[in-house]
């Protein structure tokens, strides 16, 4: 047996992955370049084999990450990338940002200052403009007094702003209030970034796409695009359908421990929430909420036995989950189960697992916990 077939695993598809940063490649401009973003994990994915990926096989010259930590880790494994952080790095660790040769989002002059006290050598900075997020960055009401507070940034000495850029709250809604939105946005950045330069300031980078700008609203004026889901092949929002040709990257699978057949009137799992109301046959998969698959799929959720969906029964323990195989008589212990993924026609989505319980599927894929293995396939 496989040393990982054991209980609960992941399965990267690295072939899959040079496949959405090709077509990703073919959604942007010439003059934009991709930024991988690479946080929490790669999205779950797992940072290592993913950035190697990106970088010695795809050609990734430019990654984001969230903090300090992660931009460190993917220093060692891309010693020529261009690295940025996104979140916050406390001040007293700017010396470990020019140390490693790190890009460091900036947000207001006091901050800027801050990391300058704390480094001995330059530290290099992109400028984040708050256009409308609420999030973080400069916020002010006309693009030429943000230009005016930019520019008193990029004249700290001890640092050295190489962009400016800005993140969209509704690139993936095509509700024409939203699009109307993300155009402000849009705008605000831009008109920013030519006032810089009516005062002399010609930054090298100013960007503003995420993977919901990269997939809907290409623009040749930022010159990176910060794709995240759609590299791991999942949607901004499930309700628009994403380029053809992405895919996702990662599917989850488990075992079948025992199956059983039982009378009708036999409570399965905790709480007694769920009672059988005939005979069934129950399966038990070896994966739980402690793996990451959330709890709220209680008596919700699907799974793929032998190419068929089975309905989970009763509450997902910590370790274990009941399914109802009464339809798949040939379901056995020891075999494999799909809870995320394809087997034969079908395929069970993470995007759709997220709509099932409320949430995206950004949150189900970061949220597949250490305890599972990533296994890498070519
Ligand atoms: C996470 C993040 C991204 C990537 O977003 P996706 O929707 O996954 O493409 C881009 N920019 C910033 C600032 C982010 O925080």
């Amino acid at each position: 047996m496989k040393p990982y077939l054991k209980r609960a695993w992941a399965e990267v598809s690295l072939r899959q992955l040079r496949k959405n940063i090709a077509v990703i490649r073919g959604l942007c401009d010439p003059a934009t370049e991709i930024m991988a973003v690479v946080k929490a994990d790669a999205y779950g994915h797992g940072y290592d084999r993913v950035c190697e990926c990106l970088a010695h096989e795809c050609g990734i010259k430019y990654f984001a990450v969230s903090n300090l930590d992660e931009a460190i880790a993917v220093r060692k494994l891309c010693p020529g990338a261009e690295i940025l952080i996104l979140g916050y790095t406390p001040p007293e660790y700017a010396h470990e940002i020019s140390e490693n040769n790190i890009i460091q989002g900036v947000v207001s002059m006091e901050y800027a200052e801050a990391l300058c006290k704390n480094s001995p050598d330059k530290v290099r900075c992109h400028i984040k403009i708050d256009t409308g997020m609420g999030r973080i960055g400069l916020r002010y009401a006309s693009p030429a007094e943000c230009a005016a507070e930019a520019a008193r940034i990029c004249g700290i000495e001890g640092l050295s702003a190489e962009g400016i850029y800005t993140h969209f709250a509704v690139a993936d809604s095509d509700d024409p209030d939203n699009i109307e939105y993300t155009d402000r946005q849009e705008k605000f950045i831009t008109d920013t970034y030519d006032e810089l330069v009516k005062l002399g300031i010609k930054l090298p980078h100013m960007h503003f796409m995420n993977s919901a700008a990269t997939c809907y609203r290409n623009n040749s004026r930022s010159t990176l695009a910060r794709a995240g889901i759609i590299i791991y092949g999942l949607h901004p929002d499930i309700s628009l359908d994403i380029p053809e040709g992405l895919e996702p990257v990662m599917e989850l699978k488990a075992v079948i421990s025992q199956v059983k057949t039982v009378p009708a009137g036999v409570c399965i799992s905790y709480g007694r929430t769920f009672t059988t109301d005939r005979e069934m046959r129950i399966a038990t998969v070896t994966i739980g909420y402690a793996d990451g698959y959330s709890r709220l799929l209680s008596s919700k959720g699907e799974i793929l036995v032998r190419g068929k969906r089975c309905r989970i029964v009763g509450r997902v323990c910590m370790d274990q989950l009941m399914i109802d195989v009464t339809d798949v008589p040939e379901a056995a212990s020891g075999d494999i189960v799909t809870l995320i993924g394809r087997d034969g026609d079908d395929r069970i989505t993470a995007d759709e697992l997220a709509s099932v319980y409320g949430t995206i599927g950004y949150e189900v894929v970061c949220g597949i916990s250490k305890r599972v293995p990533r296994i890498y396939f070519d």
